[in-house]
């Protein structure tokens, strides 16, 4: 497997309880590398468009209420097979599922105040970093 890309993203229950370089010495710890990273406070516009996906799920609402709430640090990350792996890195989506020694089961509160986010798939990353970050940004 090559060296690839994915997107992240620390939300904002992970952002208040300072839990910021916890979640980041998992991912370094799991051979990870972080080439980008920014603290920002998402618009309601970038919000919606980045989880545009789950516009017809019941929880979209309060999934964008929830991103904007606080701010998040969004970040590219870059590692052997980095998709899959950060999706392990991070555990199951509800952080009652997810294994010992997860991200969501480490910090996590409940499945919508979920502490990360982590691209699903090649096509999902490639459209996810341009959508916080230039090429210039992104530094390997
Ligand atoms: P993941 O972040 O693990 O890829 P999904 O793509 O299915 O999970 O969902 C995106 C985000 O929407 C989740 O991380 C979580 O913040 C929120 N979410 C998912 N399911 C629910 C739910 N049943 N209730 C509230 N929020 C949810
Ligand atoms: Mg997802």
């Amino acid at each position: 497997m090559a060296k690839q890309r994915t997107f992240s993203i620390i939300k904002p229950d992970a952002t208040i309880a300072n839990n910021t370089g916890g979640i980041n010495k998992l991912i370094e710890e799991s051979g990870l590398r972080i080439i980008a990273q920014r603290r920002i406070h998402m618009t309601r516009v970038q919000a919606e468009r980045f989880y545009a996906v789950h516009a017809e799920r019941p929880f979209f609402g309060e999934l964008v209420d929830f991103m904007i709430s606080a701010p998040v640090i969004v970040q590219v990350l870059e590692g052997e097979d980095a998709i899959s792996k950060y999706r392990e890195v991070m555990g199951a989506t509800n952080p009652a599922e997810a294994a010992d020694g997860t991200i969501r089961k480490l910090y996590a509160k409940s499945v919508g105040e979920n502490s990360v986010h982590g691209s699903d798939g090649v096509e999902t990353a490639a459209e996810e970093i341009p959508q916080f970050f230039s090429e210039s940004e992104i530094v390997g």
